[in-house]
């Protein structure tokens, strides 16, 4: 029996009685276990004052928290990693790496191990130098699934993890909903603008969750005290072997300027002078709602 089989063997397993169950885990222990990779971004803290640097970039420098966004894939994989019985879940992150909270934050919630990519030639990156350094990251060790936000919070092109997959060659799903793991399959309900798709996708795959997915934990004490002692990595581009391929030489997008958003204008209000109804109408008509 190949490897693959035994795998798929092992989660079958977790379909049978719970008598069953117990005997079979003993005679496969790893087999049982999952392992999730969450892509997280640190994020200037969003109830701070923004700045931008003079290639209209971001400032970082200050105090990073977890994107609030990714909470959501941290919750999500710990609960399948119990589900499935065993594993663990590793959070990678590219950037700088002088505050990791935003890191110990997802350890303390029960993480096992953070990788951070941090080196000075990453600045400038692009989303697509980004994807390069979270993939050869990703592919260092075997996994089963590799989640992400579907858009982060500060820079939000929503790009990232797709690209991400196709350089891994997995198969993505975004904007779920729902996940859930069946034997070597993963299920996907993936919210669309008119409802849902029902997907199934083999296992490795990477999916990308919106918010609300799951309701994120708060760490507790304990968690915080042993996030401490739980292993960071900090690695370069060196270690990667990208050298060259990514930072400000290998982008091949620029941000030309940054312009503040246009502010909502106020809505039209109708005061009812008995023919309220037909102004509603009206409107409605004029916007080709009716
Ligand atoms: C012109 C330009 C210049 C840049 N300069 C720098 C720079 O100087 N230094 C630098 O570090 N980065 C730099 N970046 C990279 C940038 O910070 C983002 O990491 C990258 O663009 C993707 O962000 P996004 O908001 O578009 O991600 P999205 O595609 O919106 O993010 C979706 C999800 O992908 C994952 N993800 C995205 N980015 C990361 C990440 N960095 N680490 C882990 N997971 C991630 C998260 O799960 C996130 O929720 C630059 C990007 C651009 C476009």
């Amino acid at each position: 029996m190949t490897p693959k089989h035994l795998i798929q063997k092992a989660r079958d397993f977790k379909l049978e009685p719970e008598g069953t169950r117990i005997l079979r885990l003993w005679r496969w222990p790893r087999l049982l276990a999952m392992n999730i990779v969450v892509c997280v971004k640190q994020i200037p803290d969003p109830a701070a004052p923004q700045s931008f640097d003079s290639s209209n970039n971001l400032n970082r420098s200050g105090k990073l928290i977890l994107d609030e966004a990714d909470t959501y894939g941290v919750e999500m994989a710990l609960q399948l990693v119990d589900k499935a019985g065993g594993g663990e879940v590793t959070v990678v992150s590219m950037g700088s790496s002088v505050d990791v909270a935003g890191l110990r934050n997802a350890l303390a919630m029960g993480a096992s191990k953070a990788v951070i990519v941090s080196d000075d030639s990453l600045r400038g990156s692009d989303a697509l130098g980004t994807a390069k350094v979270l993939a050869a990251v990703i592919g260092r060790s075997p996994f089963d699934l590799v989640l992400a936000a579907t858009e982060s919070s500060d820079g939000y092109t929503g790009t990232t993890p797709v690209q991400v997959a196709e350089l891994l060659g997995l198969p993505s799903i975004t904007f779920a909903k729902a996940v859930s793991v069946e034997g070597s399959s993963l299920k996907v309900s993936r919210q669309t603008e008119a409802g849902y798709d029902e997907i199934t996708a083999p296992l490795p795959a990477l999916v990308t969750v919106t918010a609300g997915v799951v309701e994120p934990r708060y760490a507790s004490f304990k968690g915080i005290m042993a996030a401490k002692s739980k292993p960071l990595e900090v690695l370069s581009v060196a270690d990667l072997g990208l050298e060259g391929q990514v930072g400000a030489v290998g982008a091949r997008e620029e941000i030309v300027s940054v312009v503040a958003a246009e502010s909502r204008q106020s809505g039209e209000k109708y005061v009812d002078e008995g023919d309220g109804a037909q102004k509603v109408v009206a409107f409605l008509e004029s916007i080709k709602v009716l």
